[in-house]
């Protein structure tokens, strides 16, 4: 099996000059995070990935973790990465100093998250969960409960769960049936949660739990859920743990991938009631829970990428070991990359990954400047930004996450089919992402209902802009190398367009049709985003090049990267659109019994 690289020179080029790192290093709150600074911090996570967490990847799917005695048994060795992870203050990285945490951006946690998901994802969803449920509990919970959990899980002391799922409420979470009874200063939870990811471990001496549950007063439905924090072990007023609480692990399941992260059944209350704390207002769990997911999706589409990566890297190596047939003009038997079908898939791997960086990064950056900017004006700009982007970011990148990973099967031939080689553990790893954090179907509802119905198409037509921008600025160029490029990538913004006026139109008086065509509708912008942050890697390149840079091949294979993204990405948006413009009827005029 190969092992993992982190492409820091990639990774460079999207920070500084595709998602205003410069800018954001500007803004009040960033000044201590200068861009030396920054480029120590990517080599130092590269290094961890690489030396510590990477090697034990294929040791955590070979071993799996497991339930004994109602405790989780995590693989071999993951105990240590843990204490490596938290020795080198990774956990703290976006977190307010004055909590305790470094005051770097989001920005460079995203490229930090990019590193550890594609080095171990079942490792590195720990720390993920444990930032997702700092963020939610800095937000919503009281000071009183931040300063008792807030420096432990932001040092990684402890870390962090989400508990939404039961099995009656999935995608549903309106169907939530765990109870909160109230007691003196605190209350008590009973009830199963399922699927709960790192819901236990050994690595630290308390886990933070952050539970889903319903007050016996509540309303029906999703306004009467409420959120709760519930350690595993109580917190004495002293700050020293008291006695265990009433939440165990059941068992973890069997699983396709991610063998080592625990998923975990929760048993809460079996022994009178777990002791728990509300967080935020009485029923407002699920807007204080979203703030974690919020965060949670933008990372894991960022898992879309790494795993994307990780593959690309493995099939690469192979492609150039693997000798195989004969090409023309060259003597002798060739390695495969040689064969232009093996080229195909690795140019497919290559620009969709470099496509999926520069947006997630994008939208990161646009996380910072919402909370930073110094305006009113660019803070509002860039909340709604950050709402339209994310769940294109969760649901494309972790779709073609699941293409790339495929491919990467693919280029190994029957090697990637079986274990030895590794290739087919990140095909399965990947599966998980289209999943968890909602489904692509869900996350595809969301963008369409939330993000551009309900604003009438308003931000949309911001990002449009921006995109036209672009476009101006590369016409500008009057280049014949990336005239294709060009034709495609205006062609592409107006079947988006096109697609926003058609929904817009339509969704009153077709009731199924944001349904019908909401994943077709996320793909699309998916892919015309792609094509977006594509067009702005172009712009730099050329310049680069044109005033004498000296690395001109790096930049060169951008320009080309870009216009293989053209020939082969940006048609599909032809395809998106038609699918749209059917609607809903062929999809929804069989009865349901005609299946
Ligand atoms: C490995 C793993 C780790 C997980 N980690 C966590 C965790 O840490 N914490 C946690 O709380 N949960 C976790 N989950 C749960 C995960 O978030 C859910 O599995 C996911 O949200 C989907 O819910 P479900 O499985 O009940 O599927 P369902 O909701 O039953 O969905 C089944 C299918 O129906 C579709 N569907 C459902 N409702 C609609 C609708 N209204 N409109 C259109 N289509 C719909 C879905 O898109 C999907 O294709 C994890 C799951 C797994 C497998």
């Amino acid at each position: 099996m190969s092992e993992y690289n982190a492409p820091s020179k990639d990774i460079f080029f999207v920070l500084n000059e595709l998602s205003a790192l410069s800018e954001i290093n500007a803004l009040p709150g960033f000044e201590d995070a200068t861009p030396d600074l920054i480029e120590a911090v990517i080599e130092e996570a590269a290094r961890l990935a690489n030396g510590v967490l990477s090697p034990l990847n294929q040791q955590g799917d070979e071993t799996g973790a497991k339930v004994e005695d109602k405790k989780v048994i995590p693989v071999a060795g993951f105990a240590d990465i843990y204490s490596a992870f938290v020795e080198g203050g990774w956990p703290a990285l976006p977190f307010d100093p004055a909590r305790g945490g470094q005051g770097l951006p989001e920005l460079v946690a995203c490229a930090a998250n990019e590193i550890w998901q594609a080095a171990n994802m079942s490792f590195a969803l720990c720390p993920m969960l444990t930032e997702g449920a700092a963020v939610a509990v800095n937000i919503h919970a009281s000071e009183k409960l931040k300063d008792i959990f807030l420096p432990k899980l932001i040092s990684g002391e402890w870390t962090g769960t989400m508990n939404l799922t039961e099995s009656q409420a999935g995608s549903e979470l309106a169907a939530v049936k765990t109870k909160a009874e109230p007691r003196e200063d605190h209350y008590l939870i009973t009830g199963q949660k399922i699927f709960i990811t790192w819901g236990d471990h050994d690595f630290t001496d308390n886990i933070v739990h952050l539970v889903l549950a319903r007050l016996p007063d509540a309303p029906a439905g999703i306004k009467g859920i409420s959120l709760f924090i519930v350690p595993k072990y109580l917190v004495n007023q002293d700050g020293s743990l008291g006695e265990r609480n009433d939440v165990y692990p059941v068992s973890v399941e069997h699983k396709l991938g991610i063998h080592a992260s625990p998923t975990c059944i929760m048993s809460y209350g079996d022994n009178g009631g777990a002791v728990g704390y509300l967080v935020g207002e009485p029923h407002s769990g699920i807007a204080c829970m979203f703030t974690m997911m919020n965060h949670a999706r933008l990372a894991v589409g960022v898992q879309g990428l790494s795993i994307s990566e990780r593959s690309y890297q493995q099939a690469r190596e192979y492609a150039k070991e693997r000798t195989q047939g004969h090409a023309i003009g060259q003597e002798g038997r060739v390695s495969i990359i040689h064969h232009a079908d093996v080229r195909r898939m690795l140019m497919l791997m290559k620009s969709g990954i470099e496509a999926m960086r520069a947006l997630c990064y994008v939208c990161a950056a646009s996380l910072d400047f919402s909370h930073h900017a110094e305006t009113d004006e660019i803070k509002a700009k860039h909340v709604a930004r950050f709402a339209l982007l994310t769940p294109v970011v969760k649901a494309w990148c972790t779709e073609l996450g699941q293409e790339l990973s495929s491919l990467g099967v693919q280029i190994h031939g029957g090697m990637g089919y079986v274990e030895e080689t590794g290739a087919a553990q990140h095909f399965r790893d990947a599966r998980i992402t289209t999943i968890y954090e909602g489904t692509t179907g869900i996350q595809a509802m969301d963008l369409v209902g939330r993000k551009v119905i309900r604003d009438s198409g308003k931000s949309m037509q911001n990002l449009l802009e921006d995109m036209r921008e672009i476009e101006g600025k590369i016409s500008a160029l009057d280049d014949k190398d990336i005239k294709t490029f060009e034709q495609r990538y205006s062609n592409g913004i107006d079947a988006l367009e096109n697609a926003t006026k058609w929904l817009l139109e339509n969704y009153q008086s077709d009731a199924d049709a944001p349904g019908s065509v909401a994943v077709n509708f996320m793909m699309l912008m998916g892919t015309i985003c792609g094509g977006w942050q594509m067009a702005r890697a172009v712009l730099v390149a050329k310049d680069k090049i044109s005033k004498g840079d000296d690395d001109p091949d790096f930049y060169q294979s951008k320009i080309i990267s870009a216009r293989f993204y053209g020939d082969h990405y940006l048609p599909r948006a032809s395809a998106y659109l038609g699918s749209i413009v059917a609607g809903s009827e062929s999809t929804m005029a069989l009865d349901e019994a005609q299946f």
